[in-house]
């Protein structure tokens, strides 16, 4: 299959059709770049924190879980850096009254005459640059007037040093050990657009990995390849996949190395997860704000200093947005057009699909007691509507690996056949041995087949 069959707009519409995103506050008119998750979405999008969670916590004994306030201390994000340095230079146009990064002037279009950059008309009316932060601001307290103000978290990252203490306690840890965390961030962003890729309101999965500082650049290169793996394993095809060292000059503040780690979207090869080297910036920074101690000490030696910190930080959207264009696929079965997600079967929403082939002598009632069996093990569907056809399509669409089909025979002698997604094969199984056979496969190496397409 050409690559070329996957466009942004294929996959939103498939998005929308099958309930796997909506745009957000569709009924009145939308609200730019906000998205809601589906059903199907949000099965995927559990699959793809529930890798994550594995990779970091079950596969390893140095990292331990973190789920923190989004509002958190003002103070914090003076700290950071945030407050006075998480902003993007902007330029206003008084006639158009449009908005434009700095940086990104270049590729913008003039709001009066598209064919034209801002600032190429007569008409233009630029203001010079001014720094926008990105932060979105509310207010704490009963007295809007009164009440002091507070900032939505732009990472999760902080809640994270604003704990290490917490965790030197408690968890009984010295460097090397990682905390992770999963949740939402918030960035006023104002070149939005792209779908799930660019969003105010996002998810992200970032782990701050504690070392001593003579050990940091080790496991940097640790956790380039542990994270490049872990995309690969999930079905990414490699060849859509690279890490970009930053240069000096697009470092972050904090930052003493970067790479990303960039899929080739529709739009290009773009950000999926940035892989940092934090140095001690932020420890260092909340010690100084906070007057509080935040350093390793060792009870045995004396011996103390403040940790360097390595950053794998990914975003549960654009994983999901990657995952679901790489899996993207169209082919033809017997003459009629299919729409196929060709997704790791552990990512896939469902897992099984439980069809009589028709609504009578008996079938409906094994099937049913087939599916009741199966979804104590996997996220399981059952149906009965429509032409078989029809319904493996439909199953096809969202990326169900398998279908299980219950026909006359399985009525004499406990036997169905399980469709591929994939390869089409049909084999017959003993209901029996069902769970314990899907079980088997999900847990196989997976290889994308379209790398063989
Ligand atoms: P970009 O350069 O694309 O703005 P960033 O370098 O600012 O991203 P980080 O601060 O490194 O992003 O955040 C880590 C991850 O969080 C990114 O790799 C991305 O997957 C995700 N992310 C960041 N901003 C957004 C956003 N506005 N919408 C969706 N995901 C985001």
């Amino acid at each position: 299959m050409a690559d070329d069959v996957v466009t942004m707009d294929k996959i939103v519409s498939l998005a929308k059709r099958r309930g796997f995103v909506f745009p957000s506050s569709e009924i009145y008119g939308g609200l730019g770049s906000s998205y809601d998750y589906g059903h199907y979405g949000v099965l995927l999008k559990n699959n793809v924190k529930e890798q994550w969670w594995r990779a970091m916590l079950r596969e390893r004994e140095d990292i331990l879980a973190l789920d923190s306030a989004i509002i958190q201390h003002p103070r914090a994000w003076e700290a950071s850096g945030h407050l006075a340095g998480f902003t993007d230079p902007l330029i206003d146009c008084r006639t158009c009254k449009l908005r434009f990064r700095a940086d990104q002037i270049e590729q913008a279009q003039c709001g009066r005459k598209p064919s034209k950059h801002p600032g190429e008309t007569d008409e233009c009316d630029l203001t010079g640059a001014r720094d926008f932060n990105l932060m979105f601001q509310t207010r704490i307290g009963p007295v809007q007037e009164e009440g002091s103000v507070v900032y939505l978290r732009p990472e999760t990252a902080q809640g994270i040093f604003l704990n290490f203490k917490n965790y030197l306690q408690f968890g009984r840890k010295r460097p090397p050990f990682g905390i992770a965390q999963i949740g939402k961030s918030f960035r006023n962003e104002i070149t939005t657009g792209n779908f799930i890729f660019r969003t105010r309101e996002f998810e992200q999965m970032e782990m701050e990995y504690f070392v001593p500082p003579d050990d940091a650049d080790r496991w940097f290169e640790h956790w380039l390849e542990q994270r490049v793996d872990w995309w690969t394993h999930l079905g990414l095809r490699p060849n859509h996949l690279r890490l970009r060292p930053h240069d000096s000059e697009e470092l972050s503040h904090y930052s003493r190395a970067t790479s990303d780690v960039e899929y080739l979207f529709p739009i290009g090869w773009s950000e999926l997860e940035g892989i940092a080297n934090r140095g001690n910036f932020d420890l260092t920074r909340h010690a100084e704000y906070s007057g509080q101690k935040l350093e390793y000490v060792d009870t045995a030696t004396g011996e103390r200093y403040v940790p360097f910190v390595i950053e794998p930080a990914a975003g549960v959207d654009r994983a999901f947005l990657a995952f679901m264009v790489d899996a993207y696929d169209e082919d033809e079965i017997e003459g009629e057009r299919r729409t196929v997600l060709r997704l790791h079967p552990v990512l896939a929403p469902v897992k099984v699909a439980v069809l009589p082939l028709v609504r009578k002598d008996g079938q409906p009632e094994l099937a049913k007691e087939v599916y009741l069996e199966l979804r104590d093990h996997f996220q399981t569907e059952y149906d009965e509507g429509g032409a078989i056809g029809r319904r493996y399509r439909r199953q096809d669409e969202i990326g169900t690996p398998w279908a299980v089909t219950i026909d006359h025979q399985s009525l004499e002698d406990r036997t169905v056949t399980v469709r591929d997604r994939d390869s089409l094969a049909q084999e017959r199984w003993a209901i029996d041995e069902l769970a314990e056979g899907i079980e088997r496969r999900l847990r196989a190496e997976w290889r994308s087949p379209k790398l063989d397409g």
